[in-house]
């Protein structure tokens, strides 16, 4: 199972950041090695709701999904069966490493093309299964995230800033910050205006607390990566101890050091940067890239 108390908050002090400001991570990342982070709470709801009333979990996901590899994992741990919709044909005779972990994992996986997937007739295919949304992207997932600042005492930070795919997390994170607190999302997609929607979506009516997104720091859009990303991931890590994750947290801290030279934040504010995991994913590259 997963144990919750392996989840910190560790100081964050590179060289970069103006003594003016304190930083502190949320280390979601150290509560499992393939159910990362944010899934797990995003998860949570979503199984119960499967094991109480239903037969399986039917999801989806491209073929570098974290949500993939942690819905496998997740779903073995609780003994239910599930099945991944995979976008993408040819996978199949040579899986990644995120879609070989998911079927070590027991989840069966079914390959689709991107027309098949948008027109959603496998859905019938799996009678009595509980559906997640690609990427966890659900009321359920969301109210698993509002656990998230509750996990140890937050309530003194100014800014907390999260990583946004699907914009779940972040949702959830709103809902339970407190209305002094500004949340900050940095979507990893390009062109991601649509998330303002479907985050508003997740919000409970009545909801006060500042929150925002920043479109600026996607870095060429989600999955792409560059030598300035992956030098900017290697010399924190040296410097600090710190491993990120190339499609979400390393953007996350690249954001966060430009936000830092603009600079976006006034003197004393203590901020909260979520770790949200998906360091699984960097197993998908070769080995010689990063050094950590
Ligand atoms: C999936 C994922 C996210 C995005 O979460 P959303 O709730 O979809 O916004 C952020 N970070 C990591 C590491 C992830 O795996």
């Amino acid at each position: 199972m997963v144990n919750l108390s392996n989840i910190r908050i560790t100081s964050f002090r590179p060289s970069w950041l103006p003594a003016s400001l304190e930083a502190d991570i949320l280390r979601l990342d150290q509560l499992h090695p393939e159910i990362s982070g944010n899934k797990w709470f995003k998860l949570k709801h979503n199984i119960s709701v499967a094991q109480s009333k239903q037969e399986g979990i039917l999801t989806f996901g491209g073929p570098y999904s974290n949500h993939i590899a942690a819905t496998a994992a997740a779903c073995r741990l609780a003994n239910i069966p599930c099945t991944g919709i995979i976008r993408g044909e040819e996978h199949a005779l040579e899986l990644n490493h995120t879609l070989q972990t998911a079927a070590n994992n027991g989840m069966r996986l079914e390959f689709i093309s991107r027309t098949e997937y948008r027109e959603k007739k496998h859905l019938f295919h799996y009678p009595g299964y509980h559906i997640i949304p690609e990427g966890g992207h659900n009321a359920e997932g969301a109210r698993g995230c509002e656990e998230i600042l509750h996990l140890l005492p937050t309530a003194h930070y100014t800014h907390i800033l999260c990583a946004a795919g699907t914009g779940t997390t972040l949702a959830g994170l709103i809902n339970s910050a407190l209305p002094t607190q500004e949340v900050i999302g940095i979507p990893v997609l390009k062109g991601a205006r649509f998330l303002e929607q479907e985050v508003a979506m997740l919000l409970h009516p009545g909801i006060n607390t500042k929150w925002k997104l920043l479109y600026d720091f996607h870095y060429g859009g989600y999955g792409r990566t560059s030598p300035a990303l992956i030098n900017f991931m290697n010399s924190l890590n040296r410097e600090t101890g710190l491993p990120t994750d190339i499609i979400y947290t390393g953007k996350l801290l690249m954001a966060f050091h430009e936000l830092c030279t603009q600079p976006a934040f006034p003197a004393n504010s203590r901020i909260l940067l979520i770790h949200t995991g998906g360091l699984q994913g960097n197993l998908s590259l070769p080995s010689d890239v990063l050094m950590f």
